[in-house]
């Protein structure tokens, strides 16, 4: 039995890259894991050739075994809709390729240069909109980033680099401190931003080395979580925000809107006040993207905006979040 205190206590205690070792890989696993008889999830198709089920086991302690519908449970597993979508779900749909100024370097918005920096996650979110992104063609290894250090350092319109993949903390300390050193040798470059699920997937992860790196470095940073329903918060998730708070570095937080998941005003609302009483500042409410595979997610715009309009009135209007949509133009398109 995964929920009883002892072995979440031991999940705690793991050091981070054995959670990504030891994370559940199939749909079999999954039931097992949470004690559910093997065919409970029905059939997800050929689905996850393409984009494998990746869970970790702090995540799944968070899932509420027998509950088919558990808003966490939902944004991990391969469901056979992701087979049907229609031909307007395409592989990449927000343009980042048509933007990509060096390998592993997009630049799409003013003054901000997003970093592919993996193509590995701790989580396999259904609805990803790089889910069928190219890694394969970009930097792996730290010497291959030259060509996208020199991109930045040739554009000194660029002053923040985001930090982006997969996610970017699924790179050792060692790793990402050699890549801010990069970042920091270049002059024009103010702010660093890190956008990150790792805080809420593996806990653990937020050591104290990456808070010192962030707290150490010359650059200011930002930190943007993403998580989507308030049940994804443990005891472990608070503690690992609360090191990050700790350097300084605001932390703000993006979801989707996803069908079935946090599509209602009271899921927004309390997710929102979960972060703010936590300091988490909601940043974005992203609308789905349509991305192949992730149709079923959507939630029509229309309803969105009634969501929003009843967020205006029931939250402070710090706790509101920019509902918006990448239309792949020069800035995210404020949906009002
Ligand atoms: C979202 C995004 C950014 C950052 O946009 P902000 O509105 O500053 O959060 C930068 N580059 C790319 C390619 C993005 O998709
Ligand atoms: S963590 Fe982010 S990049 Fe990774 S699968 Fe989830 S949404 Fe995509």
């Amino acid at each position: 039995m995964h929920h009883t205190e002892s072995s979440n206590t031991q999940n705690a205690e793991l050091p981070w890259q054995q959670h990504m070792r030891r994370a559940i890989r199939s749909a079999e696993q999954l039931e097992s894991y949470l004690g559910l008889d093997a065919g409970t999830f029905g059939p997800s198709g050929n689905t996850t050739e393409l984009f494998p089920l990746f869970v970790p086991l702090p995540f799944a302690d968070r899932i509420e075994a027998g509950n088919l519908t558990d808003p966490l449970l939902l944004q991990v597993l391969p469901v056979e809709a992701e087979s049907s979508s229609p031909d307007s779900y395409q592989t990449d749909p927000v343009s980042d390729l048509k933007h990509r100024i060096a390998p592993g370097v997009i630049h799409k918005y003013r003054g901000r240069a997003l970093l592919i920096t993996t193509g590995t996650c701790a989580v396999h979110c259904r609805y990803c909109f790089r889910r069928e992104y190219p890694y394969g063609e970009e930097p792996r290894s730290m010497d291959t980033w030259k060509s996208a250090m020199e991109a930045i350092r040739d554009d000194d319109s660029l002053s923040e680099v985001i930090l982006s993949g997969g996610d970017p903390l699924t790179l050792s300390d060692s790793r990402l401190a050699v890549l801010i050193e990069l970042i920091e040798a270049i002059p024009h470059v103010d702010r660093l931003r890190i956008h990150t699920r790792l805080p809420i997937m593996i806990p653990s992860r937020v050591t104290a080395e990456f808070c010192k790196l962030i707290k150490d470095s010359r650059l200011s940073s930002v930190i943007v979580i993403h998580m989507n329903h308030v049940r994804e918060w443990d005891a472990d998730v608070e503690a690992a925000i609360s090191c990050i708070k700790a350097t300084g570095a605001p932390v703000l937080n993006q979801a989707v809107l996803l069908r079935g998941i946090n599509d209602t005003a009271n899921a927004q609302v309390e997710l929102c006040e979960s972060l703010i009483n936590r300091g988490v500042l909601p940043y974005y409410l992203n609308q789905l993207d349509r991305v192949r595979g992730a149709a079923h997610f959507e939630v029509p715009i229309a309803e969105g905006k009634q969501i929003m309009t009843e967020l205006r009135t029931r939250l402070p209007g710090y706790a509101v979040p920019r509902y918006v949509q990448d239309l792949g133009e020069d800035s995210k398109t404020l949906i009002v």
